[in-house]
């Protein structure tokens, strides 16, 4: 019997996730997926939200059955080989490639060739039929591995081949109660996208309906019929299976292009709910008014899928390419939908495909769903069962929300509450009798009320179902023009297969004409056939040599981009010298500018000083003829002088010489020299002072550098005769003077120019000021390098003049005896001059006395620097030997010395004590003896070398 599906009894319906049944079943070590985001499921009562733990319950098993050989996998008879290798134990399966190249896949099950029937249906299929589950058994794989002999076998005459379709039911028959369960089918086709009824052939493109709010899918126009035993069954899936013939001969397509769908919808009634306030109806029949009437509402789906090899391959059925696309469309589409499940992709492409559309539950869904993937052994369909692999591997990560979908059986449950009305009225009526009436009225008021509840719930189911009538109603109207467009488009199809019938009758025709030729014909084939393995052949070779091409091609996209990385980062350099090169361009731009600026002002000041120099040689010019005027005046000078000069010359005016005394307390001593009258003298200070006056010092001291030895010569002597002069000296020393004759004593080479030098110096000698500056400017030093050249009595005298004055000075005695002037004073004895040993002693007297006063005034300590100098010998041996004046200053020094403890030792040593004696004895001077007299009083030493 024929019903619709459609209009089911009205129910509130409520699902329960139900844990796994299969926790048993070893699971795969392959990496599942967390459980994809749950659809909305409008207007449902679901309790929704799987646990992790429930996770594994719901993911899609897999399982892998291998086909026996063959007579078409021995194509030779001897060299076949099997690609595939199970190893059942360990869940796996190993797919060889070739001998050097395997991959290994683990399965929930791996059947192999000589599985029982029996137990692929056990293992993969009886779980999801018997629980009350949405179920999903389906069959997927390469044409002639196995599929149909798994799913549809009816086993008529081998009660053992029975496929999974004829054991469910069996199964399910057993389990459900004939009154108050239901079992029905529908038994579909769904070829070239569309949907063609097996037991109703005549219905075709039936529209699939999905219920918006619950999005369960539903085929109002499939027919549904009712099953009552096994047999029944048998034979409508014989009726399906012969119309299913018969439709694929009509279309000229193999069944092998279809897919087959059996839908089983199956109906159980439930006492299961305890009702929560049992107290408020106080029922006499209590098994049965205790419980809420539930209905366990399932749907178990097999499917026998189109063989899963590309059309290309085995495309012998003569489609049109357009037609061709449809046929493998749904396969394509649930290939798609398989990846992005598996990969828990956001959009799942499942309104692609009536296919997509009716698996909807069973993939992502609410269903427990099983896969069984059927795969042949031989090598030459590698790519096709590595592809059916590949595919069952994807599914393997599909988790889906397994739930438990009950539904409170209002009918039921209506009718049983309007009879315990009844009933409790009638009760009440009796009850009254026995006083008992109120409490039975009560009862009665809260039936009435649970009634009224009852029927609430039920106006407002009826109204939603009233909605979704109208809803559907509506669905309907679309599908209809759904159902318009694909009558066109089998219109369409229909005339290209009248078409393609006469063009097989023309052909059939043609054959007949033929048929001489048909053994030719057939010599050619089997030419071709042996062709077409060897292109075979070389195609797998291309497709290797393809791929390591690629490989290739991939190595060198690498390098490709690693080049690009480096010319990029040659670019950032190359960018950053750039940088770098204007920046300097830059820099020395301002540079030039700034060295342009500087050559401008260098060129203004080089005019500047072009005008200067320009003044200055001017100014030369004027100078030039300034000094050839002062030189005349010289020539005129010198004439003038020449009349007084050898007069001058062997007079020794320049000799002039003072020098500080060191005895008679600082009168001026006069040097010896030849006895002149005072008028003389007077006159020739007269003729100098008349040539200071009229020459000018300036004038005069720069003379002294004049290249003319003569004009130096005379220079220096009126110099030399002018420093005689106390008020001149200050003024020859600030005019430079003193720099002048110095630098005269170091350059010059001539003999008169460094006696009368010397001379000068000596002068200026005499006063204090003075000796410090010549000292400074290593006077003492350019003395005695001039002493120790010549051998001149005139020049040692004023040398020797020279230094006597500076030892005058306490202050210098140091630097004088560093700078040579001791020695050099010591040294001048080796004349033997009187005029020089006289300096010589009026020098020692000069140097020992002012020693001496330095020491009692602590100024100074130690060992007389004379005595350092080895002055002592000669004093004691000498000290009689010269003029009165002479031994007069030898005799002072020696008593100063004498006056110095620490001379004492070298005193005695060079028998100085009887010295000391002899000048106590002898001396002219009583000052002198009395010093004699005072050092040998005061020194034990003496005394004791007396005695
Ligand atoms: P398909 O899945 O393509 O429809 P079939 O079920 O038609 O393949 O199987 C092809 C052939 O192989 C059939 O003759 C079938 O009886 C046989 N066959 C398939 N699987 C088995 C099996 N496990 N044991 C024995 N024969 C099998
Ligand atoms: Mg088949």
């Amino acid at each position: 019997m024929a019903s619709n599906a459609g209009s089911g009894r009205a129910s509130l319906r409520s699902e329960r996730q139900i844990p796994t049944g299969r926790a048993g079943s070893g699971g795969p070590s392959v990496r599942t997926k967390s459980a994809p985001p749950k659809r909305p499921t409008a207007g449902s009562t679901v309790r929704s939200s799987a646990g992790s733990d429930n996770a594994d319950a719901g993911r899609v098993r897999v399982a892998v059955r291998l086909r026996p050989r063959d007579a078409e996998d021995f194509p030779n008879d001897s060299d076949f080989a099997s690609c595939v290798e199970l190893q059942p134990e360990l869940k796996r399966l190993i797919l060889r490639k070739n001998n050097w190249n395997s991959e290994s896949y683990k399965f929930d099950e791996v059947f192999t060739e000589s599985a029982s029937q029996r137990r692929v249906y056990e293992v993969v299929a009886k779980p999801s039929v018997l629980d009350g589950y949405n179920g999903t058994v389906m069959a997927y794989g390469q044409t002639g591995t196995g599929k149909t002999y798994t799913v549809g076998r009816l086993g008529k005459d081998d009660p053992s081949e029975r496929g999974i379709m004829v054991r469910a039911l069996e199964d399910i028959l057993a389990s459900t109660s004939s009154w108050s369960d239901s079992v029905a089918i529908s038994y579909l086709q769904l070829y070239l996208e569309s949907l063609q009824d097996l037991l109703a052939p005549e219905k075709t493109n039936i529209p699939i309906v999905e219920d918006p709010k619950t999005g369960e899918v539903s085929l109002p126009g499939a027919a549904v019929v009712d099953i009552r035993n096994l047999d029944h069954f048998v034979e409508l899936l014989q009726i399906g299976e012969a119309n299913r013939h018969a439709a694929n001969t009509k279309l000229n397509t193999e069944s092998s292009r279809s897919h087959a769908m059996l839908v089983v919808h199956i109906q159980r009634s439930l006492k299961e709910k305890e009702e929560n306030d049992t107290s408020s109806v106080a029922i006499s029949d209590e098994s049965s008014s205790r419980h809420i009437p539930l209905l366990l509402k399932s749907k178990l789906l097999i499917v026998d899928l189109a063989g899963s090899e590309r059309i290309d391959k085995s495309g012998s059925e003569g489609h049109m390419l357009e037609e061709a696309k449809f046929i493998n469309l749904s396969l394509t589409s649930l290939g798609k939908c398989i990846n992005a499940l598996a990969e828990n992709s956001p959009h799942i492409p499942t309104r692609d495909s009536k296919l997509t559309r009716l698996l909807r539950d069973s993939f992502g869904g609410t269903a427990r769903t099983s896969l069984i993937i059927t795969i042949g052994p031989s090598a030459r369909h590698y790519s096709e069962t590595s592809s059916t692999i590949m595919f069952s591997q994807r599914a393997m990560k599909i988790v889906n929300t397994v739930k438990l979908k009950e539904e409170v059986d209002y009918e039921t449950l209506y009718r049983k509450l309007e009879y315990q009305v009844d009933y409790l009225t009638s009760e009440l009526d009796r009850q009254q009798k026995l006083n008992e009436k109120v409490h039975m009225e009560k009862e009665l008021k809260e039936c009435e009320a649970t009634l009224a509840e009852i029927e609430r719930n039920f106006a407002v189911k009826s109204e939603n179902l009233e909605k979704e009538k109208s809803h559907l109603e509506l669905e309907i109207k679309k599908l209809k023009e759904d159902l318009n467009t694909e009558k066109a488009s089998k219109d369409r199809m229909s005339e290209n297969i009248i078409r393609l019938e006469t063009s097989v009758k023309q052909n059939e025709q043609q054959q007949l004409e033929n048929s001489s030729y048909q053994k030719v014909l057939a010599d050619t084939t089997q030419m071709h056939e042996q062709r077409i393995v060897e292109l075979l052949k070389q195609l797998e070779d291309e497709q290797s040599r393809s791929a390591s091409l690629e490989k290739q091609l991939n190595e060198t996209k690498q390098h490709l981009s690693e080049a690009q990385r480096l010319l990029q980062m040659q670019e950032n350099i190359a960018k950053d010298i750039k940088k770098e090169l204007s920046r300097l361009k830059e820099e020395s731009t301002s540079q030039i500018k700034l060295l342009q600026q500087t050559n401008d002002e260098l060129l203004s000041e080089k005019a500047l000083i072009y005008e200067e120099l320009k003044s200055v040689q001017e100014k030369v010019l004027y100078e030039a003829r300034h000094r050839k005027s002062l030189e005349d005046e010289v020539l005129k000078l010198k004439k003038a002088l020449s009349e007084n000069n050898a007069d001058l010359e062997s007079r020794g005016t320049y000799g002039m010489i003072r020098s500080a005394s060191s005895l008679g307390g600082g009168d001026a001593v006069y040097m010896p020299r030849p006895i002149k009258t005072r008028e003389t003298i007077s006159g020739q200070r007269d003729t100098i002072s008349k040539i200071f006056e009229e020459v000018g010092l300036s004038n005069i001291l720069a003379l002294l550098r004049s290249e003319d030895l003569d004009v130096q010569i005379h220079a220096v002597k009126v110099v030399a005769n002018l420093a005689a002069e106390d008020i001149n000296q200050e003024r020859i020393v600030e005019e430079g003077g003193l720099d002048a004759l110095l630098l005269l004593l170091e350059t010059s080479e001539n003999t008169t120019i460094h006696r009368v030098t010397a001379g000068a110096i000596a002068n200026l000698a005499m006063n204090g000021s003075n000796q410090g500056l010549i000292m400074n400017r290593g006077g003492a030093r350019l003395l005695a390098n001039v002493a120790s050249k010549t051998d001149d009595p005139q020049t040692l005298r004023m040398v020797a003049g020279a230094i006597a004055n500076l030892c005058g000075n306490e202050k210098l005695h140091v630097m004088l005896k560093e700078d040579g002037g001791i020695k050099a004073l010591l040294g001048m004895v080796r004349s033997g001059h009187n005029d020089v040993i006289a300096q010589i002693a009026r020098g020692i007297a000069n140097f020992a006395k002012c020693e001496s006063r330095a020491i009692s005034q602590g100024h100074r300590k130690g060992r007389s620097l004379l005595i350092e100098e080895n002055a002592l010998n000669w004093m004691v041996a000498n000290s009689t030997t010269f003029s009165a004046s002479t031994r007069r200053h030898i005799e002072l020094a020696f008593c100063h010395l004498a006056q110095n403890e620490e001379n004492a030792r070298e005193i005695i040593s060079t028998g100085g004590i009887k010295e000391l004696v002899r000048i106590l004895q002898e001396s002219s001077r009583e000052d002198i003896r009395n010093l004699a007299k005072k050092a040998l009083n005061s020194n034990p030493l003496f005394l004791s070398g007396i005695q």
